[in-house]
């Protein structure tokens, strides 16, 4: 039995029964990593020993036994949620040297379920790009095709679970960073409701749209840690009060009488041929299990790219003005103070994140402020209202998560509007505050890339979509298939 292509589901039944020992199950995992990590470097640090011994402590206590939901099971975490005592770079520059001080709320989450965690995954800097090329780590590879990229931002999570690195792991998606990867790489991954989970310890880049979450290599797993991760949280105060069910009820039910909702503006030119047509070869098949199938329009969807690049940079210029080489990581001398800001954030930030800083503090100064960040709330409001409007006509909506499938590395480094252009389907879900999972729906051929399929539900809809998600895959084989590492 190879231990490191279990789903958690799987892993969970053999820890229960002593079949296996935590121990092994991490073992298996670190020989995988040490075997394959060398060429897709999934991974920017990992836990080794500390792994095994958070492992050695849940066999020791049997804490599989008593039922804990993760108990032994090794999970990555994207590097730029606090775990107390290991690095957080974010994968940038200017974080070098900083070690956290604490751990964040879905961190305390996992360990009270007992998960093992192996260690920090790779990452855009700062969460900012669609491809994990903007890392100061160097490039994350397909494992479908080591020459393209797995996605991102949360490109090194998606990696690590598509290739058997992990058994699930953990990422943040403000604008698609989940769901995309996710889609390139041939796994699930869900972004829950804004508020479903609490953000404490995850550093910020647009506060207004980040959440964390899951991915996973079954829509099963992803209920079970999705049902680890939510929770209100008084130390963010936009987590929402509310109870967290136990998502893997919403598994195993039918689809039958369900409205599924196709808004023609996801349909559109510019999205790649194999894509679009396995995404309607899934919807054939939602309705060939009894949905209903429902047109519909989301009528301000054109805005969302712009809307989305004035609301995340203008956040993000704010939230990254604390690294400035005092309290942080990097600090490069200067002969006052000014001077030792502008040559840490020089020398410490990408060109990304400039570029995402410079247009977020145009948006956000004086004179501009009304006609750029104001007028991208009030256009926010009017993509929000779409989807309320659209989900009273519908249980969920169904699109492609990317418009393409992997592309190779380098290909759009030099053209930032391509690379926003590949979140066009997934930023509309964080403007409106409401949840999405991408799942497994086909290949395209030459090379055979895997393509993924989004479900939007409304806001704490996420057991209809965990329902959909898993009526779907259950009818399909999409998820079993491996890349040929
Ligand atoms: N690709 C988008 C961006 O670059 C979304 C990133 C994310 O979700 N963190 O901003």
């Amino acid at each position: 039995m190879t231990l490191h292509t279990q789903t958690i589901h799987e892993l969970r039944a053999q820890l229960r029964r002593s079949k296996v020992s935590a121990r092994e199950v991490t073992q298996a995992l670190l020989d995988r990593i040490a075997a394959l990590d060398r060429k897709l470097k999934a991974y920017i640090w990992l836990n080794r020993d500390d792994a095994l011994a958070q492992a050695e402590a849940i066999d020791r206590t049997g804490a599989a036994k008593d039922g804990k939901p993760l108990a032994g099971v090794p999970i990555a975490i994207k590097d730029l949620i606090n775990v107390e005592g290991q690095p957080c770079t974010c994968a940038s520059k200017i974080l070098q040297g900083y070690v956290a001080p604490y751990d964040a709320f879905v961190i305390r989450q996992l360990r009270e379920a007992g998960a093992v965690l192996l260690g920090r995954t790779n990452m855009d800097e700062f969460a900012m790009g669609s491809s994990t090329e903007n890392s100061s780590w160097g490039v994350t590879r397909n494992p479908w095709d080591l020459e393209r990229i797995p996605g991102g931002s949360s490109g090194g999570s998606a990696a690590a679970v598509a290739a058997d690195e992990a058994i699930a792991a953990i990422g943040t998606d403000t604008g698609g960073s989940i769901r995309q990867p996710a889609a390139l790489c041939g796994c699930v991954g869900l972004k829950p409701t804004y508020g479903r989970v609490s953000r404490y310890g995850l550093v910020a880049f647009a506060s207004s749209l980040d959440q964390i979450g899951p991915f996973t290599k079954d829509v099963e797993d992803c209920a079970i840690l999705l049902g680890v991760l939510a929770g209100h949280d008084v130390k963010d105060s936009t987590s929402v009060a509310q109870a967290v069910p136990d998502y893997t009820r919403a598994l195993g039910k039918s689809v039958k009488g369900l409205r599924v909702g196709i808004p023609k503006e996801y349909f559109i030119a510019g999205t790649d041929r194999e894509v679009a047509a396995a995404v309607r070869g899934a919807i054939q098949k939602l309705q060939s299990l009894g949905a209903e199938i429902v047109e519909l329009s989301l009528p301000h969807t054109e805005y969302a790219v712009a809307v989305y690049y004035l609301i995340a940079t203008a956040e993000a210029s704010a939230n990254l003005a604390r690294f400035d080489g005092v309290r942080y990581g990097l600090r490069v001398a200067g002969d006052d103070p000014i001077e030792m800001y502008r040559r840490t954030r020089g020398a410490g930030f990408g060109p990304e994140v400039k570029r995402r800083i410079i247009l977020g503090t145009y948006a956000l100064s004086a004179g501009y402020y009304d006609a750029y960040y104001l007028k991208a709330q009030k256009a926010r409001t009017l993509i929000r209202r779409d989807f309320e409007k659209a989900f009273e006509k519908c249980d969920v909506i169904v699109t492609p998560t990317s418009p393409t499938a992997a592309f190779k590395a380098g290909e759009k480094m030099d053209d930032p509007l391509q690379m926003y252009l590949s979140d066009v389907f997934t930023l509309s879900v964080n403007l409106a505050g409401i949840c999405g999972i991408s799942i497994p729906c086909g290949f395209t051929t030459r090379p055979k890339l895997p393509i993924g399929l989004q479900i939007m539900g409304k806001p704490f809809g996420e057991e209809m979509i965990l329902r959909v998600a898993h009526a779907y895959e259950q009818a399909t084989e999409w998820h079993l298939q491996r890349p040929n590492l």
